[in-house]
């Protein structure tokens, strides 16, 4: 769950895990742990057509979810770091 300064959503103030309901470290609008950002907009074949759904999840709560995963998570090295 983000929270954001300005109605442009912008200036982000605070991010929260919508798993465990801890907040999560910010500076200057970054965050600086590692988050799942999940975001959807869901289709005509949905019975969620036409919402669009957010959350976040940090990292303990990430994992939890993907252990839950009859199929492992598809997993690359990245080249290049940002
Ligand atoms: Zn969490």
């Amino acid at each position: 769950m983000r929270q954001y300064q300005d109605q442009e959503k912008r200036v982000l103030i605070k991010v929260v895990c919508n798993g465990c309901g801890r907040e999560l470290q910010l500076e200057n609008g970054i965050v600086q742990e590692g988050v799942f950002p999940g975001r959807v907009n869901w289709g005509y074949f949905s019975r969620y057509d036409g919402e669009r759904h957010a959350f976040d999840l940090c990292e303990a709560c990430y994992e939890r979810l993907i252990g839950s995963f009859r199929i492992p998570v598809e997993t690359e090295e990245e080249t290049e770091l940002l």
